[in-house]
């Protein structure tokens, strides 16, 4: 497997991941990993505005986990909500 999805000369290597499109479209949110030049691997977590600039945050791999575990959370949370909601 081709570990390096960037082309050209580059600093960081990046593995795409995911591309999720996001409100309404107006958004899309991309996950890569990412293996900088001088520094440990990690995650790329990057929103793209349809308008406007990227915004791109590196995170380490516990603070990865710290956020799929509060996206998993809420998620879980509004579920319940519904479940009550519908009885
Ligand atoms: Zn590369």
């Amino acid at each position: 497997m081709k570990w390096c999805d960037e082309s050209g000369v580059h600093t960081v290597h990046r593995h795409y991941v995911e591309s999720i499109p996001a409100d309404s479209g107006r958004w899309v949110l991309g996950v890569n990993v990412v293996r900088p030049h001088s520094s440990t691997t990690g995650v790329e977590l990057a929103t793209v505005p349809r308008h406007g600039r990227s915004t791109v945050v590196r995170l380490g791999t516990h603070e990865a986990d710290l956020l799929h575990e509060a996206i998993r959370e809420a998620v879980e949370r509004i579920q319940r909500r519904a479940g009550r909601d519908d009885v």
